[in-house]
């Protein structure tokens, strides 16, 4: 693996490589890495010729009271994970090499990336759409990896991609959890204990609405109601937000649909630490498929 600082270093790399007739992959990341990251890497991996991940805690989707000093880092540790999952580049620029000015063009995408996250978090998206487009810019065509975690800043990107026909292959991965179902984040690193038993909630409000739409329920407000009633009961959770949207397009909806695919999504601080969390699913022929596992027994 190399690692690579400088935009004009990566951009020749990729090029060469699209040259021989080979393909890329490109795995976004801010650091710190976990079994979350590291599948993507691999999944990436096993379908491309070069695999290059980006490691940059990009300042511009940070809000001005949010943990951009604090974001967890561990560049060596991080430098050594990804050359154990066969990565061949990690194009990790400076902050100055990403803006060495500041940018006075930036990309908005509208409607996907105002509700959920957007309402506590009005600029994070537009901060994400611009570093997404540069590093689009940077390693040129290629198939980018995204983890469902993040879900609407999937549909942002795929948004994005679609809107302004970039040469981008978007490929959503599913969410890697801990073992009591917590969904791994680098932010988890900043659970106490006390917190990180409370945190298992989000999982366990994801399952109980899973399981209302299992026995029957189709009313959207009553499967959310469930996951917010199991949240409000848990004493070191605040709540932020549940929904229950369509996976395409975040649009609300009010009774659940056959054939439609759906994602339950949540925002919830546990102490002052904010996770979100979220299940896709799609109702067909009464019985409900989601993109959640049933826990192994401890
Ligand atoms: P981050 O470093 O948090 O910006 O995450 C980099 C990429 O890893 C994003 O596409 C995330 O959605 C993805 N990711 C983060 N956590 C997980 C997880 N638990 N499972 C799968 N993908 C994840």
């Amino acid at each position: 693996m190399i690692t690579l600082e400088h935009i004009v270093a990566a951009r020749a790399r990729c090029d060469e490589v699209r040259r021989a007739d080979k393909t890329v992959a490109l795995v976004p990341t801010m650091g710190f890495f976990h079994e979350g990251h590291l599948t993507l890497m691999r999944t990436a991996r096993a379908a491309h010729d070069l695999v290059v991940v980006s490691l940059f805690v990009n300042p511009t989707q940070f809000g001005p009271s949010e943990d951009l000093d604090a974001y967890p880092r561990d560049p060596e540790g991080d430098a050594k994970a990804a050359a154990g999952e066969g990565v061949d580049v990690l194009f990790a620029p400076t902050v100055a090499e990403m803006y060495p000015r500041p940018g006075l063009t930036t990309v908005t995408v509208s409607e996907v990336a105002k509700g959920l996250c957007g309402i506590s978090r009005p600029h994070h998206f537009g901060g994400v759409a611009t570093v997404v487009t540069k590093l689009f810019s940077i390693v040129g065509p290629c198939t980018a990896y995204f983890g469902k975690k993040d879900f609407q800043q999937l549909v942002v990107v795929r948004r994005l991609v679609e809107d302004l026909n970039l040469p981008i292959e978007v490929v959503g991965v599913s969410t890697v959890r801990e073992r009591d179902g917590l969904a791994m984040s680098s932010r988890n690193a900043y659970l106490v204990p006390d917190e990180r038993h409370a945190a298992t909630v989000l999982f366990r409000a994801l399952t109980a609405a899973i399981e209302t739409m299992s026995g029957g329920e189709r009313d959207a407000s009553r499967v959310r109601a469930v996951a917010a009633d199991l949240i409000v009961a848990e004493p070191m959770a605040n709540l932020e937000y549940v929904e229950v949207v369509r996976a395409d397009d975040l649009a609300p909806v009010d009774q659940l649909e056959d054939g439609v695919e759906h994602v339950i999504a949540m925002a919830v601080r546990i102490g002052t630490t904010r996770l979100i969390d979220n299940a896709t699913f799609t109702i067909a022929a009464g019985s409900v498929n989601a993109d959640l596992p049933s826990l192994d027994p401890l």
